[in-house]
C-alpha cells in the first residue's frame, strides 16, 4: 500500500451502507501496523461472547502505516523480483535511535522479537535493534528470544544487578535490550558471555528453574508462530533438524491459507487437529529441504506462484536429471534424512524432539478461547513410522538403504 488516509470505510452489508469514519490520532500512534490497529478496533467492537459468524463480528482490513509514513524510504528486495517484500527506512537525529543512514526495516519476526516479546512499543527502538542485529550478524529470533528470557529471569529474581553489572533488565526496556545486544555481540562482561550462549546455554547456567523461560528446541529459539495454534508447526518445531524453525515445513502457512494440490492437499489443513498431520508435516519438511537447497524464495509459494512442478521443471533442464515428480520429491527426503543422520551422530534422538515445557502444558484458556496443547507424543510416533525411524528416532537400516545413504552410516 502506498499511503494511508487515516480513515476507514465502514461497510454494513446488512443495511447496504458505506460510511467513512476517522480512526483518530491516538489509535494511529498507539497501535503500530495494520494488524495491531485492527486488533484495537476489533477489541472495542466485540467481546468474548460474539458469535464469530454473526453480523456483529466485523471483517477488518487495515494496512500498516506508521512506518510507511514516518521513516520508510522505499520498498526493496531481490533483483527483478516483482514482490519486493523488503522495506528500507531511516531514522534521523535527534531520535536516540537514529540509524546509520538508510537501513533494512524490521519485518514480522523482528517486530515480534524486539516488540511484542519484550513488551516494547517504540517503533524506533525496534528498528535500531534490527539494524544492530543485521550489522553484528545476530539472528533476530535467537537473540530476541534470549534477551526475553534474560528479562524474565531478571523480573523473577533469577538474575540480579550483580549478575548484570548494574544493568536494569525487564520488559519494556528498549535501551537495556540494545545494550544487551552490544554485550552479546562483543561477548562483553559476564552477562555478554552468558547470554552469548543462547537461551538454552544461559538458562542452564542460571539454574533455579530458568529453563522454563528458555523457549527453544534443540537450542534454537522459537519463531513467532505459536505451536499451540498450529499443530503441524508444533510437530515440525519438535522434529526440525535445526530446531524450532518456522521454515523447516512452513506448516503454519499451509494450515491457515495455502493448499498443496500436488501432494493431495486441495485445501489448507485444519490448524488444531492431529488428523493426518504427521504425514502432512513429513511431506512439507521433505519439500522445503529440497526447495531451500535450490534457493527458491519461500514467499513465491503464496498463491502457488511457484509450485513443486515448477521447481522440478527448472531443475530437470539445468541438471539433465529427467526426474519424475516422485523421484524429484525423494531428493528432498534424502536430504532431510541425511541431516537427521548427522544429528544422530551428534547425539540427537527422540529425547530432543520436543517442545519447551510451557508449550506442552500451558493452555491459553479464557472464555470462548482455548488454545489447546498439541498431542505431541502420538504425532511424534506417527511421524517416526512414516519416516521409517526407530522408536529412538534414528533412520532404520531399511530407510537408509531405500534412500541410498549407506555410505553415511557412522562407524
Ligand atoms: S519475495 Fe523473495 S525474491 Fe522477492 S524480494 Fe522478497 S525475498 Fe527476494
Amino acid at each position: 500500500m502506498f499511503g494511508f488516509r487515516d480513515r476507514l470505510a465502514w461497510i454494513d452489508l446488512t443495511r447496504g451502507s458505506i460510511e467513512v469514519r476517522e480512526i483518530g490520532s491516538r489509535d494511529l500512534g498507539d497501535f503500530i501496523g495494520g494488524s495491531n490497529l485492527g486488533a484495537a478496533i476489533l477489541a472495542r467492537l466485540v467481546d468474548g461472547d460474539t458469535d464469530p459468524l454473526s453480523p456483529e463480528n466485523p471483517l477488518i482490513m487495515v494496512t500498516g502505516h506508521v512506518m510507511v509514513e514516518t521513516i520508510q524510504k522505499r520498498r526493496s528486495g531481490c533483483k527483478r523480483c516483482p514482490v519486493m517484500c523488503a522495506r528500507v527506512v531511516e531514522i534521523e537525529e535527534p531520535s536516540k535511535y537514529a540509524t546509520d543512514g538508510v537501513v533494512e526495516a524490521p519485518e514480522y519476526e523482528s517486530f515480534a522479537a524486539f516488540g511484542g516479546l519484550q513488551l516494547v512499543d517504540d517503533l524506533h527502538a525496534v528498528v535500531k535493534a534490527n539494524e544492530l542485529c543485521n550489522r553484528w550478524g545476530l539472528d533476530v529470533l535467537s537473540v530476541g528470544g534470549t534477551i526475553a528470557m534474560a528479562n524474565e529471569c531478571f523480573e523473577k529474581g533469577l538474575l540480579t544487578l550483580t549478575d548484570t553489572d548494574g544493568l536494569e533488565l525487564g520488559m519494556n526496556r528498549p535501551d537495556s535490550n540494545i545494550e544487551l545486544l552490544r554485550r552479546i555481540a562483543y561477548r562483553e562482561g559476564a552477562l555478554g558471555e552468558l547470554l552469548g550462549k543462547g537461551s538454552r546455554g544461559a538458562a542452564r547456567e542460571i539454574g533455579h528453574g530458568a529453563e522454563e523461560y528458555a523457549i527453544e528446541v534443540k537450542g534454537m529459539e522459537l519463531p513467532m508462530h505459536d505451536p499451540r495454534f498450529s499443530w503441524g508447526q508444533a510437530l515440525s518445531y519438535a522434529t526440525g533438524n535445526r530446531g524450532a524453525c518456522h521454515l523447516t515445513a512452513q506448516a503454519h502457512s499451509f494450515e491457515q491459507t495455502l493448499n498443496f494440490p500436488e501432494l493431495g492437499y486441495d485445501t489448507p489443513q485444519p490448524i488444531r487437529s492431529a488428523d493426518g498431520k504427521s504425514q502432512f508435516v513429513v511431506h512439507l519438511q521433505n519439500y522445503m529441504s529440497l526447495r531451500d537447497s535450490l534457493i527458491f524464495c519461500s514467499f513465491s509459494q503464496f498463491n502457488n506462484a511457484t509450485k513443486a512442478t515448477h521447481v522440478r521443471n527448472c531443475y530437470n533442464p539445468i541438471t539433465g536429471a529427467g526426474l519424475d515428480f516422485d523421484a524429484f520429491m525423494q531428493l528432498g527426503e534424502r536430504g532431510y534424512q541425511l541431516k537427521r543422520m548427522i544429528n544422530n551422530r551428534c547425539g540427537i534422538t527422540r529425547k530432543d524432539d520436543t517442545l519447551p515445557p510451557r508449550l506442552r502444558t500451558l493452555r491459553k484458556v479464557r472464555e470462548n478461547l482455548d488454545f489447546d496443547v498439541p498431542p505431541l507424543n502420538p504425532m511424534l510416533s506417527e511421524s517416526y513410522d512414516l519416516r521409517g525411524w526407530t522408536d529412538e528416532g534414528r533412520p532404520s537400516a531399511e530407510t537408509i538403504a531405500r534412500l541410498g545413504l549407506k555410505e553415511f552410516i557412522s562407524a
